[in-house]
């Protein structure tokens, strides 16, 4: 609580904020106008409640009470007349529709409004329960949540789809179309962004208690459109129509500080009073995640920046139009939009504002809930585990700390040792691009409190290195917080580490490079036991149940019921009937029924016709160097060069392959844009050759998404997943395609080497080097130029020769390899990649072989289940327990 003994209002009034920081830009913030009331009653209520200790059992229920309680706990009835009902009752009353004018965009909102009072009823039984029983929760606090769509997701949880598929088709709709009416909610750039969705899944369908926590972006992933073959970038305006799956919570607000200067409380070591000048509210916003099969409802709450009181009436009545509104801008612009970077690190100001409202806000939360539970601080750890999803939300240890010594009066030793025990952190990579850094100064600019905190946190920990290994400078150097660079740069990772009770990396080999390189000096000092190994995983409910319906109902039919959804191990009993003529044939139509739904997708997004009996070769992720799409089109130019070699007789008896790319890349990033051109020019060729018709075609789908992979990734054959070895540090997708029946091509890295395990080395293409091989190559390679072999060298001459248009602007790429030290070793392991393509084309003409390494893959596959990683991380690092709601 702050001085004053308000909860929730700064030691400045808030709405008298103004920005006095020299260069610091001016928010615009009216002058002295009065606290607005509700503030003052909702802080004043609040503290009554805290007061009180015992929260909101504190009423005696009246009869009111009751009948309310009675109403709300029971279900709304699940017939076909009550969907009906309530779709008609949104359709006129919520969106205005007469008969004549219901169109398939309101056809979904209104499906989509009373699929959405179900999960909000759910969502209070879930909440209040765990609330009752006293559950310990985890808070997964991620900058990015990759939802992708929710309708169809929700209806299969609740097991409602063939009742609303019946409900729309009698006024006049295809379930399907009105599926599609739904934008994406892309709130992440890829696989980190995935993974936070897939865990709050496994946790409301394992009924975990625990919420996930995000910042609600205006504009979440771009939009990609190809315009003469480049990537351009359009804005993702998915808030343009209503969002049916969020929930707006203008009473959970919270006041979020940035800049101004310190004073010392007296009598105090370690507390502060933070005098900012800068106060912004962040407002929540719900977002229901359904569990399958289970009342459980998880949540999603993402924080908002909000303007309300910002406008400045007096420059508005002086005429200063634009001056009037600069304070409502200048707050907006902090959950504006997702930084669009994958595996970068930009160290932009306003970034590092949003990184701070969102660990702000959320711990502000945390708190807030648990002292309503009338417990000590001191049992914080034991009602709260913190998940900190990759160095983005760091802030939070600070924040926290913050928070327990100078609102709450804590020593710093008790509130070091509840901070501690109450986080985890989750490294996502070693690209040292990626590795993020926040100068110093500007750090104690935006966040002077918070700078001092962490200048405290590295003295003291820097204090116990010294003691441990006395006289090692550079020890001390190595693994200081603070970087001592000019200027200095406080390393985010090495906070989280020392912040974090457990570190974990996301693949076994991760977990382990981690531990040699930007742990190593951790690692001895603090122990091996702190870092952990937690494999990722992928939802079975969007990754097999969703995307896939054909396969899920024979996975149905062989398991008995459909209860292998909630538990994946159950896919095992696939195994017995992999020499079932009947079944095989039927395995090998659902698949190729998938190859056709995605030939229609691709021809309605392109234009390019493909036929479903090729090979679908797939790659579907960011453009990024080192996952080497680079090296995948150079492969591709040297089959069409090859097959440009041959008699038509020859070329006729080859395997038809059409080849698939999709990915974005970071609007900044020069040469991953350079791939995707070279791409879509390979792709005009050789789709343009007559004599080349379907034994080859080249497609670049456009805005990869979650919805484009829910269409891609049942179609696969095979998926590349080529990154040089030791450089991604799990990969999700590899998990999808495998899960979904398609056969890997990829490196000995990441999360491939864990499914080669589990499906078995007939089931995996491995071609390249191995990871602790990289580094001698890398040292020869900044020293000499690589002779590319033949293979290569040919791709390389049919660019430079104008095969595929202006060669010069593609002469960057050739250079990065032959010139600029081949980072990602493309030249290293080419030849072992074009021998793995070989033996791909050679085992999937044996259709025999190829039904069978595809049915035992997915039978294999229950490991990859996030189910099994939430689990792994409830109970090694949260300490929580399932609990399943009941009345
Ligand atoms: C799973 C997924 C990713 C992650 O892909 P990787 O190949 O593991 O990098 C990225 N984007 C989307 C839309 C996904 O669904």
């Amino acid at each position: 609580m702050n001085q004053d003994g308000s909860y929730f209002s700064s030691t400045i009034p808030l709405n008298t904020a103004k920005a006095t920081t020299p260069g610091v830009p001016e928010p615009n913030v009216p002058a002295a106008k009065p606290t607005p009331l509700k503030r003052v009653v909702s802080g004043a209520a609040l503290k009554e409640l805290l007061a009180g200790g015992a929260g909101y059992q504190a009423k005696t229920p009246t009869r009111e009470d009751t009948e309310f309680r009675a109403y709300s706990h029971s279900e709304i009835a699940r017939d076909a007349a009550t969907i009906k009902n309530s779709v008609v009752m949104h359709l006129t009353a919520t969106f205005l529709r007469t008969p004549a004018s219901i169109d398939s965009t309101h056809a979904y909102l209104a499906s989509a409004f009373s699929v959405r009072d179900r999960l909000l009823q759910r969502w209070n039984l879930t909440n209040e329960f765990h609330d009752r029983i006293g559950a310990k929760r985890v808070y997964y606090m991620s900058l990015e949540f990759l939802v992708g769509r929710t309708f169809d997701n929700a209806l299969l949880a609740l097991q409602l789809r063939d009742e609303y598929a019946g409900v729309l088709g009698d006024v006049g709709f295809r379930l399907e179309d009105v599926i599609d009416e739904e934008r994406d909610a892309a709130l992440g750039n890829g696989g980190l962004g995935r993974l936070a969705a897939c865990y709050v899944d496994s946790l409301a369908c394992m009924n975990y208690p625990g919420w996930g926590y995000g910042l609600r972006y205006r504009y979440g992933m771009f939009q990609q459109q190809i315009i003469n073959g480049y990537q351009v970038e359009a804005p993702d305006c998915w808030l343009d129509t209503p969002n049916p799956w969020e929930f707006p919570r203008p009473d959970v607000t919270y006041p979020v500080k940035f800049y101004g200067r310190l004073e010392h409380v007296p009598g105090s070591a370690h507390r502060y009073r933070w005098v900012s000048d800068v106060v912004y509210d962040a407002m929540a916003f719900d977002m229901p995640v359904p569990g399958y099969g289970t009342t459980n409802v998880g949540n999603i709450r993402l924080w908002s920046c909000k303007t309300n009181g910002l406008f400045d009436l007096n420059k508005f009545n002086a005429g200063d139009y634009a001056g009037a509104t600069g304070g409502q801008v200048a707050a907006q612009i902090l959950t504006d939009v997702l930084y669009p970077n994958d595996n970068t690190n930009e160290g932009k100001e306003l970034r590092l504002r949003q990184e701070y409202l969102f660990c702000s806000a959320t711990l502000q939360d945390i708190v807030a809930r648990f002292k309503r539970t009338g417990r000590p601080l001191s049992e914080l750890p034991d009602m709260a585990a913190i998940q900190l999803n990759d160095t983005h939300p760091t802030l939070g240890i600070p924040e926290l700390m913050r928070i327990l010594l100078d609102d709450e009066g804590l020593e710093w030793d008790e509130a070091w040792d509840i901070t501690t025990r109450t986080f985890a952190f989750t490294n996502h990579t070693v690209l040292p691009e990626a590795m993020e850094k926040w100068p110093v100064p500007m750090m104690d600019r935006i966040l002077p409190r918070h700078m001092g905190i962490i200048y405290d946190i590295n003295l003291f920990f820097l204090q116990r290195v010294e003691k441990q290994f006395p006289d090692d400078r550079g020890l001390l150097r190595d693994i200081s917080i603070i970087e001592e660079s000019s200027p200095q740069q406080v390393r985010m990772a090495f906070l989280a580490c020392v912040g974090s009770h457990r570190v974990n990396g996301v693949a076994a080999i991760h977990s382990d490079i981690i531990k040699q390189s930007i742990f190593k000096d951790f690692v001895r000092v603090m122990g091996e036991d702190k870092f952990v190994n937690k494999t990722n995983g992928v939802a079975p409910r969007r990754w097999m149940n969703e995307c896939n319906p054909a396969m899920s109902e024979l996975i149905t039919e062989v398991v008995g019921d459909r209860s292998w959804i909630n538990d994946l191990s159950k896919v095992r009993a696939l195994e017995a009937r992999v020499d079932d003529e009947a079944f095989r044939r039927r395995w090998w139509a659902a698949k190729q029924a998938n190859k056709r739904r995605l030939a229609d997708y691709i021809l309605a997004t392109t234009g390019i016709r493909v036929s479903p009996d090729a090979l679908f070769d797939v790659q579907a992720k960011r453009i990024h160097e080192y996952k080497r799409q680079l090296m995948n089109i150079l492969s591709v130019i040297y089959r069409y060069h090859r097959l440009k070699e041959m008699a038509p007789a020859e070329r006729a008896r080859e395997l038809p392959r059409v080849v698939v790319f999709a990915g974005k890349a970071a609007a900044g990033y020069w040469v991953a844009k350079q791939v995707i051109k070279l791409i879509n020019a390979v792709a005009e060729v050789v789709n343009a050759d007559d004599e080349i018709g379907d034994v080859l075609k080249v497609v670049f789908v456009p805005d990869y998404s979650v919805t484009a992979a829910e269409h891609i990734v049942p179609a696969s054959d095979i998926s590349q997943h080529i990154s040089t070895a030791g450089t991604e540090a799990s990969g999700t997708s590899n998990m999808k395609f495998v899960l979904n029946g398609g056969i890997i091509l990829g490196t000995v890295d990441g999360a491939n080497i864990e499914i080669g395990e589990e499906v078995g080395e007939e089931q995996i293409f491995f071609f390249g080097c191995l990871a602790h091989e990289v580094a001698d190559f890398r040292h020869y390679l900044r020293f000499h130029q690589p002779k590319p072999d033949p293979a290569l060298q040919t791709a390389f001459d049919m660019i430079q020769r104008g095969t595929f248009g202006d060669a010069h602007i593609f002469q960057p790429l050739i250079d990065s390899i032959l010139r600029g030290g081949d980072v990602y070793l493309l030249s290293v392991d080419f030849p072992s990649y074009i021998e793995a393509h070989k033996a791909v084309e050679e085992a999937y003409r044996h259709r025999d072989d190829w039904v069978t390494k595809s049915i035992l893959s997915v039978a294999r596959m229950a490991k990859f289940s996030s189910d099994r990683a939430i689990q792994e991380y409830a109970e090694e690092i949260w300490n929580i327990e399932p609990v399943p709601v009941v009345e």
